[in-house]
């Protein structure tokens, strides 16, 4: 189906040409006219599937139509769980926007920055406002807009929002929304928060389920590498330098790690950046836009600033730092390998992280290879199993969960390893926070390395 009978004005195919995508996602195909039509839908897609212009397409459709309130109006509000994603859908209006006959006002606002240039922005009305729920309540408390007007509301990555501890934030928002206005409602996942807000906040919705696209499988060689901790950012300058990895995004644990890591390896002359999430906004956006046009090689970041970022082309992700919990390291691992390209991911393992690294591989039913990279092996040996007597540990001491899960892994599945696991391209894999979501044990939904 071309997009062309999709029931967008002539306008907008110009701008989807420009863009060079001949054909609709799946996503676009069902929700395009859904929306056009003006029922609610509810929407079960990821990062990747082109959500984003199947609901920024039909709503500047239709706000290309309709007339303007007047005063501090809000025509459309596109609620986001994190700045980088506000920034990314603002960019996206603006450019699939650019060629409507009438200029369509598009406002991204959220925290972390001053409030005063956001109000005098929202000043005489906005058309689409992409926003944060914190900041939006703010302009809200601050009489900078009303949401009287809205005639559209999106909720993007509403997984996300109620994992990231918007929902008191959301139903406040909602309240003061008109009853009647159109709802859209996307998220990678339906656990049952979500799926409650969703029945809340849509009528009769067009429920549209995609499953992810089948595309060329693409090959993610994963890669356990031995290393003491203190000679890990040596190990992966040598690694960037040696496999001239064009663009790798390494994960560490913490704010400062990103920035440690990254110094060091500009001191060593790689081009690094670091991003988490205390940085500025102006230094998050430069950080970003530099590795994605190329002239960063590195990116040191910790998994909440990397989620849901939409960045191509990585040659490698190095879990520098392990990640905490087995559902993150797939979520980690699918940012390289994406579109039928074939890429690695490569663990670090010391003496201290080889039980963890453990409990990962076990609840992936995976073993891989411990490779040592000459000049780099380890000298601090991985302590010994811990003792285990019959009645239950060793005498004094009453075993913890750790020290049981430490054993059931010592008894791992002793399988081959794999060099390479086909896996289909799998973008960003929704969030399952523990601390949020009790469902989020259930091993692994939505992953899907084969
Ligand atoms: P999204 O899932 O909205 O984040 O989109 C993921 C990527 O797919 C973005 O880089 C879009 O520019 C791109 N994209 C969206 N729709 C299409 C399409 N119909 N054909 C090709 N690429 C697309």
């Amino acid at each position: 189906m071309p997009f062309s009978s999709l029931g967008l004005s002539t306008s907008l195919l110009r701008a989807v040409a420009e863009e060079n995508y001949t054909v609709p996602t799946a996503v676009q195909s069902a929700a395009i006219p859904a929306v056009l039509g003006g029922g609610d839908i509810r929407v079960s897609a990821q990062t990747g599937s082109g959500k984003t212009a199947a609901f920024v397409l039909p709503i500047l459709e239709q706000l290309s139509k309709r007339r303007r309130e007047p005063g501090r109006f809000c025509r459309a509000l596109v609620l986001v769980p994190t700045r980088e994603l506000a920034a990314q859908i603002g960019e996206r209006v603006r450019r699939y926007g650019r060629f409507l006959p009438e200029p369509i006002k598009t406002l991204v606002v959220y925290g972390g920055v001053s409030i005063n240039p956001q109000m005098m922005a929202l000043g005489g009305g906005v058309d689409v406002l992409v926003a944060t729920p914190g900041r939006l309540l703010d302009l809200i408390g601050h009489n900078a807009v009303s949401l009287s007007t809205v005639s559209v509301l999106v909720l993007d990555e509403a997984d996300r929002l109620l994992a990231l501890g918007f929902s008191d934030e959301l139903e406040r928002i909602v309240a003061l929304l008109p009853a009647k206005r159109q709802s859209l409602f996307f998220s990678a996942t339906f656990p049952p928060a979500v799926a409650a807000l969703a029945d809340r906040l849509l009528h009769e919705p067009l429920v549209i389920d995609v499953a992810p696209p089948v595309q060329q499988p693409s090959t993610i060689v994963e890669r356990a590498i031995e290393v003491d901790a203190l000679r890990r950012t040596q190990l992966l300058r040598h690694l960037v330098q040696e496999n001239g990895w064009s663009r790798t995004l390494v994960f560490v644990a913490t704010k400062y790690a990103t920035e440690h890591v990254a110094e060091k390896l500009r001191r060593a002359g790689i081009d690094a950046g670091a991003l988490h999430g205390e940085l500025s906004q102006g230094g998050r956006t430069e950080a970003l836009a530099h590795f994605k046009a190329g002239r960063l090689l590195v990116l040191v970041a910790t998994d909440l600033a990397a989620r849901g970022l939409d960045i191509d082309d990585l040659a490698a992700v190095v879990n520098y730092d392990l990640p905490r919990s087995a559902v993150d390291y797939v979520h980690r691992i699918g940012r390289t390998g994406r579109a039928g390209a074939n890429g690695v991911a490569v663990s670090f393992i010391s003496a201290e992280t080889h039980a963890h690294f453990e409990l990962i591989e076990k609840r992936h039913a995976l073993r891989l290879e411990r490779e040592q990279i000459a000049g780099f092996e380890p000298e601090e040996l991985a302590p010994p199993p811990p003792l285990v007597s019959g009645t239950g540990g060793v005498k004094g001491k009453r075993k913890s969960k750790k020290d049981k899960l430490r054993e059931a892994a010592g008894q791992k599945l002793a399988r081959p390893a794999p060099a390479a696991r086909p896996m289909a391209p799998a973008p960003f894999v929704a969030e399952e926070p523990r601390e949020f979501f009790p469902w989020s044990q259930r091993p692994l939904a939505g992953r899907r390395v084969r």
